[in-house]
């Protein structure tokens, strides 16, 4: 693993980071791994309480994230070569936030030095959400939910 700088996210830009410190800044609330739908008008984005096939609804982590996008092919790998991901992003997201010119919150765990201030902050789906496949598609629109920042 490579060293990270202290407090790395204040110094460097997002296509600065190495590898080790781009992965430490996902809070592992698991907000991006709920199905969304998209106002074909507008565009505006619209979150439900209903989770990738993929995701471990405990640990709000992906159960096979080293395969994830061979197994769901429509899986947003954030980069800085797909800027235009970050609006898919949830408002709290470490890498929407730093991309948008804002800092990291309190409940970051580079910050709190405990995954578990995401928990206690409310912003993890950790006990909030079903997994896809006990969901019809067509009941997506009624699982519409509004997430806090
Ligand atoms: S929304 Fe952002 S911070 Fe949260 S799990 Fe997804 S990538 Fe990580
Ligand atoms: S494949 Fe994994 S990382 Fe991608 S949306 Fe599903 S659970 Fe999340």
């Amino acid at each position: 693993m490579t060293k990270q700088d202290p407090h790395f996210w204040k110094i460097k830009s997002l296509s600065e980071m190495n590898s080790s410190e781009w992965e430490s800044l996902c809070d592992g609330c698991g907000r991006c791994c709920l199905n969304k739908l998209e106002d074909e008008d507008n565009g505006e984005v619209f979150y439900t309480d209903v989770a990738c096939k993929l995701l471990d609804l405990e640990s709000c982590r992906c159960s096979d994230y080293q395969h994830r996008v061979k197994q769901v092919p429509d899986c947003l790998v954030l980069s800085m070569d797909h800027p235009e991901y970050f609006m898919f992003m949830p408002n709290s997201c470490a890498y929407r936030r730093l991309y948008e010119g804002k800092s990291l919150p309190d409940w970051h765990p580079l910050i709190s030095g405990t995954t578990d201030s995401v928990h206690l902050a409310g912003i993890s789906i950790a006990g909030k959400c079903i997994s896809e496949q006990h969901l019809h598609p067509q009941e997506l629109e009624d699982r519409i939910i509004e997430l806090n920042d």
